[in-house]
């Protein structure tokens, strides 16, 4: 019988949606694969998971465990990082998953008796589980190998201590090109001890004990990185990104139904057709940044004075208290659509008439303009973004937006306002400068290069039915 394999997706769309890829390419490759979560999660993917069981025969089940809502003092329903509307909020979602939730997990994991764990790189507790059952545990990294090789370096040579402010610019020793950065760009765990570091940490030793860790990425996109990442970790990065162009060719995308707010996603699709190809700037930050109203009234004029047509998404909003100034962002015109709540991003960017993207820099967004050929304004806010800007620049695939330079500790964006007269120069940069034009061949490039490591015989693939072949070796060893 084919090796049965359990995967823990952590509760945040971009961690979950990649790793039920990896589960749903699992399966396709005959594995028996089960994703455990909570019930609200399974709406984001259970259509397609059904489809491959029911419709494709494969062999791939949901189990979910019910959320603590009422331990939390949350409200039913919010189960996910993406429904937090703020900080306080987002924790709880996190205890509740991390810690709450860990023995019910590891009663149901001991239930299946799988042949191997692919875990979160979160539910570093896993790791001890693995052991125990003695299977094989595979931690999912939801980023890249650059972001891995400078946070290392970072740590090991401290550039940081050694300027004398936040604004002064430092190289960071180790890497493989030079690559400044301020301190105030970087995470605030490396200037003092936070819960954040901890975990970070945590992951790193869970890691280090794992049977191999997977990447959503590939060595095409960062082949220096790639090395240096296994020689600084001494261990084998499994690289099967980017698994969008994988999980494409399993489904094509067509509807957007399933999403919340699909209606007005619908609309904006057909607003795209009556646009010239390449006009439009898709505006989108990741699934859950917030920013104050005086950001948000910088960005959409700066959006109207560059004179573009713009699809605008934004997310609920802490400060309502001054809503009336933002009630022009409702609207939806030749030149403007804004969506308030949750965009259709990947049929926004395949669609021809988009000309460029203005992103945080989440990994999953840039993979996915990437592979579309879609050129980048970076707008870095939090989390490791900062680093993936640095990635996108140092390759030529981006414009940074200027004056961005503050790291935020969340996705509740309290970063001194970026000017409009800022936000304005980079999209007109990205839309119509004789730089962007030099930006447009590399994306182009780099979404044949992708492609590429996708086919057979390409360096993700490879690396997949490695893995994959890997996982079965291992649980014939354990049956002997
Ligand atoms: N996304 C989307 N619609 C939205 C916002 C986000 O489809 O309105 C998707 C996007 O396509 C990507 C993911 O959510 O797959 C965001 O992941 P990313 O790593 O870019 O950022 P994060 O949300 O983790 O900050």
């Amino acid at each position: 019988m084919a090796p049965h394999v359990v995967f823990l997706p952590y509760s945040m769309m971009s961690h979950l949606t990649a790793l039920v890829q990896i589960a749903r390419l699992f399966a396709f490759h005959g594995l028996r694969v089960t994703i455990i979560t909570t019930p609200r999660n399974t709406r984001i993917f259970q259509a397609s998971v059904d489809k491959d069981r029911l419709v494709s025969g494969r062999s791939i089940y949901v189990r979910t465990l019910k959320f603590p809502s009422g331990e939390l003092g949350l409200s039913e329903g919010i189960e996910n990082l993406v429904s937090a509307t703020s900080i306080e909020i987002a924790g709880k979602v996190h205890y509740g998953i991390i810690h709450l939730l860990q023995k019910p997990l590891e009663q149901m994991i001991r239930q299946l008796d799988p042949d191997c764990i692919v875990s979160d790189m979160l539910f570093t507790w896993t790791v001890d589980l693995a052991e125990e059952l003695h299977i094989p545990r595979f931690s999912f990294q939801p980023t890249n190998f650059f972001y891995q090789c400078v946070r290392h370096c970072l740590t090991e040579y401290t550039p940081h201590n050694k300027v004398d402010s936040d604004s002064e610019s430092f190289a960071i020793p180790g890497l493989l090109h030079e690559i400044k950065m301020k301190r105030s760009e970087i995470e605030d765990y490396f200037k003092e001890e936070t819960y954040y570091g901890k975990m970070v940490k945590s992951v790193i030793d869970a890691d280090l004990r794992s049977h191999g860790i997977i990447h959503n990425t590939c060595s095409e996109l960062e082949p220096a990185y790639a090395e240096l990442y296994e020689k600084i970790r001494g261990k084998k990065g499994w690289h099967v990104g980017p698994l969008s162009l994988f999980i494409n060719k399993l489904d094509e995308v067509k509807s957007s139904k399933g999403i919340p707010n699909w209606k007005d996603s619908d609309d904006c699709l057909s607003w795209l057709e009556n646009q010239e190809p390449n006009s439009v700037l898709f505006v989108c930050f990741g699934s859950s940044t917030k920013f104050s109203n005086n950001q948000l009234t910088e960005i959409t004029l700066a959006l109207k004075g560059a004179n573009f047509p713009f699809i605008l998404v934004v997310k609920e909003q802490q400060d309502h208290h001054d809503d009336n100034n933002n009630k022009e962002m409702l609207i939806k015109n030749d030149k403007c659509f804004i969506i308030k709540g949750w965009a259709p991003q990947v049929l926004i960017l395949k669609h021809r008439a988009i000309g460029g993207f203005m992103t945080h820099c989440g990994w999953n967004s840039i993979l996915e303009a990437l592979t579309l050929g879609v050129p980048l304004i970076a707008w870095p806010l939090f989390s490791e973004q900062f680093h993936n800007a640095n990635l996108l620049e140092q390759l030529g695939l981006a414009i940074r937006v200027g004056g961005a330079d503050v790291w935020n500790s969340g996705f509740i964006v309290s970063s001194p306002v970026v000017s409009r007269e800022k936000i304005e120069l980079a999209v007109k940069r990205l839309m119509y400068s004789e730089e962007s034009r030099k930006i447009r061949a590399n994306v182009k490039l780099m979404a044949e290069t992708l492609k590429g490591a996708t086919e057979e015989g390409g360096s993700s693939h490879s690396h997949l039915i490695a893995l994959i072949e890997e996982i079965k070796r291992c649980a014939i060893k354990n049956s002997t």
